[in-house]
């Protein structure tokens, strides 16, 4: 049970261990959620500002090319008028209007414009054939006039009055842009940034590599997650890495583009798997002290009971004759001699002593003595069978015999059975009378009368009584069974 209890005790600390273990687990994937949904909010406002900002340029020049009084002013102050300072800002690519051709009608960078065609891009395309296509953000794509980095350009239609298509307007937009504001952020080493268009291609990510911009995404499993809603959190295998990560992602209002924060597992849960390691092996060591400590106590408990077990043996059984000892014989005699009294039952006593025992000592020796002692305390305990009698060495080669809820009839009757199987062991004592090992037994009984009174008022009485038959049965001629004077019979007398 100590054992058993133990290791309820060391599963139920192991079963807090682990709730706060998973709690702490929960706590810390909230707070990196948290973390990177404010991080996609941030970089959503901050693009979609400067997109706005740069849309209100391209608006600006569409305006100004319906206006017949700008377009006729002299092309140096036309430039002016029409790209004002933003569109210069840095990386901003340029601001080009073309005709219905794709040929480059103004261009915010020189006058006149240089002679490029761009009716093979998808930004012209799109509103070629969809006039419906309002702002147009297009696939990253390496600008032809001049060496830089990729560029998106962001495209409206120019519509003639009768609303067939005239051109269109574009400003381009290093993705540098985007790198240099991605960089910024500060992730854990696991962690990426990406802005994709809602049909899946890659406009940029950190970490940067070249052979990502415009790959296409849109099959693989952590983009669909993304068309589900304005923003939202999810976790997900990456599609370019295969590294399983907390995404974050919020939709840009107006574009058709998604911001997407990727914390990875690892850096959100390192801090937590090194706590959880020393939290399991501090409980693995407590879990099993505990068990071993009560492994340990539980056989210190059974040694000590085994001991106890071994001593009252010790002091209850007579070492010799495998009888009660003296100190057992007086505790039953008190037990059953008390219990008789509530119960107003019979208890009778029986005192037996062996017949010329100094004799058979002196001739075979006390060896031989204490073997024959044996014998005759096997013969009265096999003749006493009802539960409650109890036969224990009174001292030497004396006997006593309880006998509770016993008659002084029937007391004598078991006497005799006992008298006679003694003398049946034939053992040889030629200095008795019969040259055989007898025994003398002497029997009183305690009854009480109808009225509830007993024969005896205390036990010390009953055995004074005892003795005193036993002498009797001596004095008579040994090798008999006498009562005592003082019985039930002799209080009905009285
Ligand atoms: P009686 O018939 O009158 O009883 O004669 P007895 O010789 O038996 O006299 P008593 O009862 O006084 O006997 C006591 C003797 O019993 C003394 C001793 O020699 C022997 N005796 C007592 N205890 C032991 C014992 O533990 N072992 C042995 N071998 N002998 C014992
Ligand atoms: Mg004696
Ligand atoms: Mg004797």
């Amino acid at each position: 049970m100590i054992v058993a209890a133990s290791i309820m005790l060391a599963a139920a600390i192991a079963g807090l261990g682990a709730f706060a273990l998973l709690q702490m687990r929960r706590d810390a994937l909230e707070n990196a959620s948290e973390a990177s949904s404010n991080l996609a909010l941030t970089l959503e406002r901050s693009i979609t500002r400067n997109l706005q900002v740069y849309e209100l340029s391209i608006l600006g020049v569409m305006d100004a090319m319906q206006d017949p009084r700008i377009m006729a002013l002299a092309p140096s102050v036309r430039q002016r008028v029409l790209f004002d300072r933003s569109s210069n800002a840095e990386d901003m690519g340029s601001l080009l209007a073309t005709d219905a051709l794709g040929n480059l009608v103004l261009d915010s960078r020189v006058w006149p414009p240089r002679p490029v065609n761009v009716a093979d891009r998808d930004y012209f395309q799109v509103h070629l054939t969809s006039p419906n296509a309002g702002v147009f953000v297009s696939r990253p794509f390496q600008p032809r006039m001049t060496p830089e980095s990729k560029s998106i350009g962001i495209s409206r239609r120019i519509s003639t009055p009768d609303g067939s298509f005239a051109g269109i307007v574009v400003g381009t937009l290093r993705v540098n842009y985007f790198r240099k504001l991605f960089d910024g952020m500060s992730l854990g080493s696991g962690g990426t940034l990406t802005l994709v268009r809602t049909d899946g291609i890659i406009v940029m990510r950190r970490p940067y590599e070249d052979a990502s911009i415009g790959r296409d995404i849109s099959h693989s499993d952590s983009f669909t997650p993304l068309l589900h809603g304005e923003r939202g959190s999810f976790v997900g295998m990456a599609a370019l890495d295969g590294v399983q990560r907390l995404y974050s992602f919020r939709r840009m209002p107006g574009y058709p583009l998604i911001v997407v924060v990727g914390l990875s597992l690892d850096d959100v849960l390192a801090a937590w798997k090194t706590r959880a390691w020393l939290f399991s092996s501090l409980i693995a060591v407590v879990d099993i002290l505990v068990i071993a400590l009560s492994v340990l106590l539980s056989r210190q408990w059974r040694r000590r009971m085994d001991m106890e077990r071994h001593l009252r043996l010790m002091v209850n059984t007579d070492g010799l004759t495998g009888l009660g000892s003296r100190r057992a014989l007086d505790d039953a005699a008190d037990v059953e001699w008390r219990r008789a009294r509530r119960h107003g039952q019979p208890f009778s006593l029986l005192m037996l002593d062996v017949d010329h025992f100094k004799q058979f000592n002196d001739r075979y020796g006390h060896l031989a003595g204490d073997d024959a002692l044996a014998s005759v305390a096997d013969c009265i305990q096999r003749h006493i069978r009802r539960p409650g009698d109890f036969a224990g060495r009174y001292g030497g080669e004396e006997f006593a015999v309880l006998l509770p809820n016993t008659d002084a009839a029937g007391a004598a009757a078991v006497a005799d059975t006992i008298r006679a199987a003694v003398q049946n062991l034939h053992i040889e004592n030629p200095d008795s009378a019969l040259g055989e090992l007898t025994i003398s037994i002497g029997v009183v009984t305690d009854t009480p009368d109808a009225g509830g009174n007993r024969t005896f008022g205390e036990l010390r009485a009953l055995l004074r009584a005892g003795d005193e038959a036993l002498y009797q049965a001596k004095r008579a001629g040994r090798n008999r069974v006498a009562e005592s004077a003082v019985s039930g019979a002799a209080v009905a007398a009285v």
